[in-house]
């Protein structure tokens, strides 16, 4: 019987070999192998028409060695513990990898949003909140938006901490809406840092001028990373999303395509450019082009199609959208992979700024926060890259190599309680 891929099991595995690769020895390493504390609730809440619905949820805090835990919560109807463990563990070797005074965690409810109406997203919303409350705040844990998450939850969110401890906090989650405490720049920051991260390694690859790009997804990061890399003169060839895609070999009109998904529910649906092809998502992926951002869920790039994939540079904005199998081909085949905890953290470090502005009291200026998010992700750039050269290593490894060597480090300097 073919075993169910286990997405915690993969990063284990990764964690083993960056291991060997360093040398470490195993007391300081194997603590990284077991998330510091798994919260798993039962939400009750009360649906439009009276009846109570019970959900599940999740926030896993893997590591807290570095700092305080950081990462988002997903509101998706195939979250499962795994997938969660496997998110916060990333999260972990995200902030590494950017070199963030932070931990790593991950939440997620298992739920389809699109089912439910904007009061009973509120009311689920707040019940996550309510049940993971002795866990979460500025010094401890703090939540964002990620998959089918946004600012206006993030602001239920804050709202109900703050309630609850009977004064505002709004450095209990980023992601806020700019009023309540969210930070100029934020909601952009994941595309924008994906867009620098692929300017950098189009620099490094020789591969600057007007490249073909495609990208799967359009929600928040997709959308924002086509936007950007638009206006830095590239040409996105392809884009999809749930409800569809488009193809056009010249370029497409991304200023329209924003236009008609902000009147249109944020879908591409119903979209018509003269000389653009409609497409599905899983054909965008090996459509003609030579940077392929997959924007959108996990495991989409697979041993099935990546042999299909005709790009040259893959950029990875979702979280673990290649599977080990994909990764081994791509290698084979010289496709060069930006791995997603250095290609996505643009999210994060903007989502710092955010917690340093609110515990401070602070309000920083727009160029400020994007200057000093275009700083972190080219260092971080430089490093990764750096070390990929040194070690003939692939991008992923270096990666690696990088968080789990800041780790280890910060594991050491502790040392173990009691
Ligand atoms: N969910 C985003 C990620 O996967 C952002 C996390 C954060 O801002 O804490 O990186």
């Amino acid at each position: 019987m073919e075993q169910k891929y286990n997405p915690y099991d993969n990063m284990l595995h990764v964690l083993e070999e960056t291991a060997q690769e360093l040398h470490l020895e195993k007391d300081n390493y194997i603590p990284f192998k077991y998330p510091e504390r798994e919260i798993k609730v039962a939400l009750p809440v009360r649906m439009d028409d009276g009846h109570v619905q019970m959900f599940e949820g999740y926030r896993i805090q893997h590591s807290s060695t570095r700092g305080p835990c950081k990462g988002g919560i997903r509101f998706h109807p195939e979250v499962d513990e795994d997938e969660v463990k496997a998110l916060a563990f990333g999260m972990t070797l995200k902030c590494a990898v950017v070199d963030l005074p932070y931990g790593g965690a991950k939440g997620g409810v298992q739920v389809d949003p699109t089912k439910l109406s904007e009061t009973e997203l509120e009311r689920l919303t707040r019940r996550y909140t309510a049940a993971i409350l002795p866990f979460i705040g500025p010094e401890k844990d703090i939540p964002a938006p990620d998959v089918n998450t946004n600012p206006k939850m993030m602001g239920w969110i804050m709202d109900t901490y703050s309630m609850l401890s009977g004064y505002p906090v709004p450095g209990v989650v980023t992601g806020k809406p700019i009023d309540i405490g969210g930070s100029l720049g934020r909601n952009e920051a994941t595309g924008r840092g994906v867009s620098i991260i692929t300017k950098e390694a189009l620099k490094q690859f020789k591969m600057e001028g007007s490249q073909k790009i495609a990208i799967q997804g359009m929600g928040n990061v997709g959308s924002n990373a086509a936007i950007i890399l638009h206006e830095m003169g590239h040409k996105i060839v392809g884009i999809s999303d749930v409800s569809g895609g488009l193809y056009k070999a010249g370029g497409l009109n991304i200023p329209a395509i924003i236009k008609h998904q902000a009147k249109h529910k944020n879908l591409l649906k119903g979209y018509k450019e003269d000389g653009a092809k409609e497409i599905g998502s899983a054909e965008l992926l090996t459509c003609d082009c030579d940077v392929l951002i997959p924007a959108a869920l996990g495991g989409v790039l697979t041993a099935a199609n990546a042999n299909k994939v005709k790009a040259k540079l893959i950029v990875e904005a979702a979280n673990g959208p290649t599977t080990v199998e994909a990764d081994e081909v791509f290698k084979k085949k010289g496709i060069t992979l930006i791995p997603d905890i250095l290609a996505n953290a643009g999210g994060v470090v903007v989502s710092y700024f955010e917690w340093v502005q609110n515990i401070q009291s602070l309000m920083w200026d727009l160029d400020r926060v994007n200057e000093m998010l275009g700083k972190i992700m080219e260092k971080a750039f430089a490093q990764v890259r750096d070390i990929a050269v040194k070690d003939k290593s692939d991008y992923r490894k270096a990666a690696y190599i990088l968080a789990v060597s800041r780790l280890v480090e910060a594991r050491k300097t502790r040392g173990v309680f009691p």
